[in-house]
Parts: C-alpha cells; sequence; structure tokens
C-alpha cells in the first residue's frame, strides 16, 4: 500500500477500515482535560473491553442470588465455566479445542509445562533460551536446572544476536542446534520477543529442533492476540501466553496453556496435579487415586478464578465478533507499516527502529532507538507522556510503541508521529 503524509490521509484509512467500529468496544484512558490518550501499550496491558463490566456483574449477581448453585444450575455456571474460553482460545492460537486450557498466570504455567517436558537425562540435559529472555522466564528456566541438579553454567545455553546486533538470525539458532542438538532436552523462545519486536519463524524452529529430538515450547505473551499462529499443525509441544497484553482481560487475568494432542491425551506423562485436573465424572468422589483428564485440562491444579474468566469471556467474544486474527491481522500490518512510513518520513534522522522491517517478522510493535537534537530517550518518553501518548520505556533506550487492530486507528498513530516530531527537535 502507498502511503501519504497528513492528517487527512489517515483519516481516509480510518474511514475504509473495516474494524474501525471496534474502538466503540473499549475503554479509552483518558487526560486530566477530557481528551482521549494515545494509546500505543497494548503490548504492556490492553484496554478494557466495556462489556467487561457487564460479564463481571453477570457473575457478582450470580454469587448474590444463587450463592454456591452458582456452580450448576444457570447460564454460564461456573462449574465448567474454563470450558466457555476453550473454542475462542484455540482459534486464536490455531489449536484443537482439546489442546488449550485457561489457567494460572503465564510464568506458573511455564513451571507446570516443564515439570512435563523438562525431564533432564545424562545425556540430554540443556535448556535454551534466548539472552534477552524476559526476566520471569530467565529465572523460571535457571531455576528448573537448579531443581533438577543442574548447573545453569552447564544447562543453560543463550542464544544472542551477533556483535552489534539486535535481532536473532535464524541460521544461528539452527547451527546451534545442530551442533548441541543431542545434548538439549528443551527449546523455549518467545513467539514475538518484548524488546525487539520479532517475530520468530516457529514453523520452521519447531521442524528443526523436534528434528533433532528436542521439545520445544513458546511463550506467546507477545504474540497471541498479535499474530495468527498455527501450534497444532506446527507441531509445538507446548505454549503459554497471558491474556492481559493483547488480549485485553485486564490486569493479571488468567493465562492459557497450549499442549499438543499426542502429549495432552497422554494421561500417564508426569506432572503436577490437582483436583481441577482430575477426570470430571470422578471428581468429586473425593478419592485419592488421581485420573488426569486426557486434554489440556488435565494440567488444571484448582478451580479457577470466576471473575477473572468472565473478563477474558467478555475479550474473547470481541475477537470471534471481529473475525479471528486473520482480518485483526490485516490492518495491523497496515497500521505498523504507517507507523514505520511515518516515523521514516517525519523523524527518520533521530530514530531507528530495531524492530525488521519484513512484516512477516513482526507483530504490531515498533521498537525504536531515540537520537533526539537534545533529549535524552528517556526525556524523550516523558514529553511523549505528558503531550498525552501512552507507551512504554525499556532500558537501556527503547520506546516501545503497539499501535493494536482492535482500538487504535490510523489517526492515533498519526497524532503520535507529530508528538514525537515536535519533542525531537525541542
Ligand atoms: C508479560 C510477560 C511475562 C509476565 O509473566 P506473568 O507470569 O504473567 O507475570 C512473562 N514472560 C513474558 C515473555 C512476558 O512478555
Amino acid at each position: 500500500m502507498q502511503f501519504e503524509s497528513g492528517i487527512d490521509f489517515a483519516r481516509k484509512l480510518d474511514d475504509i477500515d473495516p474494524l474501525a467500529r471496534f474502538q466503540q468496544e473499549f475503554s479509552i484512558p483518558t487526560r486530566p482535560d477530557g481528551s482521549r490518550e494515545i494509546y500505543l501499550c497494548g503490548n504492556s496491558l490492553g484496554l478494557q473491553p466495556k462489556r467487561a463490566r457487564d460479564y463481571i456483574t453477570q457473575e457478582l449477581d450470580k454469587w448474590a442470588s444463587l450463592g454456591v448453585k452458582g456452580h450448576f444450575d444457570c447460564d454460564f455456571p461456573w462449574m465448567p465455566y474454563h470450558e466457555f474460553l476453550s473454542e475462542s482460545s484455540a482459534a486464536l492460537v490455531g489449536a484443537q479445542t482439546d489442546e488449550v486450557v485457561v489457567m494460572n498466570s503465564l510464568t506458573v504455567n511455564l513451571h507446570l509445562m516443564m515439570v512435563t517436558f523438562y525431564r533432564p537425562t545424562r545425556k540430554r540435559y540443556k535448556i535454551v533460551i534466548e539472552d534477552h529472555a524476559f526476566p520471569s522466564d530467565h529465572y523460571a528456566v535457571e531455576s528448573q536446572l537448579r531443581h533438577h541438579g543442574v548447573d545453569p553454567q552447564d544447562g543453560l545455553l543463550l542464544l544472542k544476536p551477533r556483535e552489534g546486533e539486535e535481532l536473532l538470525r535464524i541460521e544461528d539458532i539452527a547451527a546451534l542446534i545442530e551442533r548441541e542438538g543431542d545434548s538439549i532436552a528443551l527449546m523455549l523462545l518467545p513467539g514475538v520477543q518484548y524488546y525487539t519486536g520479532q517475530l520468530l519463524p516457529m514453523a520452521e524452529l519447531t521442524q528443526l529442533a523436534r528434528g533433532k529430538g528436542i521439545c520445544v515450547g513458546f511463550d506467546l505473551a507477545h504474540a497471541v492476540g498479535n499474530i495468527p499462529l498455527q501450534l497444532h499443525d506446527w507441531n509445538v509441544d507446548f505454549a503459554c501466553w497471558c491474556s492481559y497484553k493483547y488480549l485485553n482481560s485486564g490486569p493479571g487475568s488468567v493465562a492459557g496453556c497450549f499442549v499438543h494432542r499426542r502429549h495432552a491425551q497422554d494421561t500417564q506423562l508426569p506432572r503436577f496435579a490437582g483436583w481441577w485436573g482430575h477426570d470430571k465424572q470422578t471428581r468429586f468422589r473425593m478419592e485419592n487415586r488421581f485420573q488426569a483428564i486426557p486434554t489440556a485440562e488435565g494440567w488444571q491444579l484448582s478451580n479457577p478464578p470466576i471473575l477473572s474468566l468472565a473478563a477474558i469471556r467478555a475479550s474473547l467474544d470481541i475477537f470471534t465478533e471481529a473475525g479471528g486474527m486473520a482480518p485483526l491481522r490485516d490492518k495491523s500490518e497496515k497500521l505498523t507499516a504507517y507507523l514505520q512510513f511515518l516515523l521514516k518520513a517525519e523523524v527518520g534522522e533521530f530514530i531507528s527502529i530495531i524492530t525488521p522491517e519484513d512484516p512477516e517478522q513482526r507483530g504490531c510493535q515498533l521498537s525504536l532507538c531515540c537520537d533526539a537534537r537534545h533529549l535524552s530517550g528517556r526525556a524523550l518518553f516523558q514529553r511523549l507522556e505528558e503531550n498525552g501518548v501512552t507507551c512504554d520505556w525499556r532500558e537501556p533506550n527503547v520506546i516501545r510503541v503497539a499501535p493494536v487492530p482492535l482500538y487504535n486507528r490510523f489517526e492515533d498513530v498519526y497524532r503520535f508521529v507529530e508528538i514525537l516530531k515536535t519533542a525531537c527537535n525541542e
């Protein structure tokens, strides 16, 4: 698509945007003067779907009027409530319904998955992650190694960009797999890297690693709701994601987990168990012999927080109404390409973009390195905030900007770049 500068062009893009109406589904934060923020921070906390309040209120009302009976005879009974989220979650990640479950939080699920899928032997005991992994993932992996008596110095293989580069090269990952493959038990990588915004070729990497007998997990915190996924067909072993970023389900809301069917059906796989993972027919016999549900639900521990699941249901219903990830990705690619176009045209001398230029190698986020006339990167970021832009700052020198197709408009992107341009020239 050929972009033009000027606000009229931004408005024209908004006019022809088939998803424009979805912005009204969300509460956009306002500034003290009542004007709307330019919210480009959906990669950190997605905005509130207005209907989340109704969905949560319904559950509060049920609790008030039905008490414990809310588990059974009513609309959306609590007992199977998590099941109402399976179909739409599965659609978002390209899974069969029995391969996904909404439970716990992201880091907890990473641990639960590693309990099952990281089973080191004397020969095969190493874990591959990226050098710049999200700290929680790094801590989780390192503690799993130590838990099994493996020294991270020996057992942790860190993928680094080449000297002077920011992005991971696929050929370097392939070379590591080739070189060390026989000693690697698990490869845990992000779908979209949180800092650079790089989208990794998950299908290709999964095939490479599994060819060497390596178990493959993905952290999809920055991928789910951002890019289309095909976890089942890609043959990924497991994946975990949180729901409060691009899934707009509220701060700290319950996370999601994928276990490929070829594992999920194996009820003998070792795991940490709890009663919610036990066979539903016999769960309430309260017997001591654990029998796993032969789906991803078999990894559940506890009965889930319903108010949080209600918010997730509200959000997932919007994804379904929008037609799923295909139309969203379509708009997302345009929004981000337009952002890139304006950045180059208006502030090219001050800003470099570390996110890949190729749309196939990124989601909606662009990560910007800033070198303004007088302001430091941090001061520039503050200037953006003072002028009603919400985006985020990551040490040492990156501003992350994430235009989201469900609630951002092309005009938001235009106005963001105008504000950035003024600040850069200060
Ligand atoms: C956001 C994020 C987390 C956060 O973990 P929680 O357990 O939800 O607090 C972890 N890993 C990655 C890659 C993230 O982007």
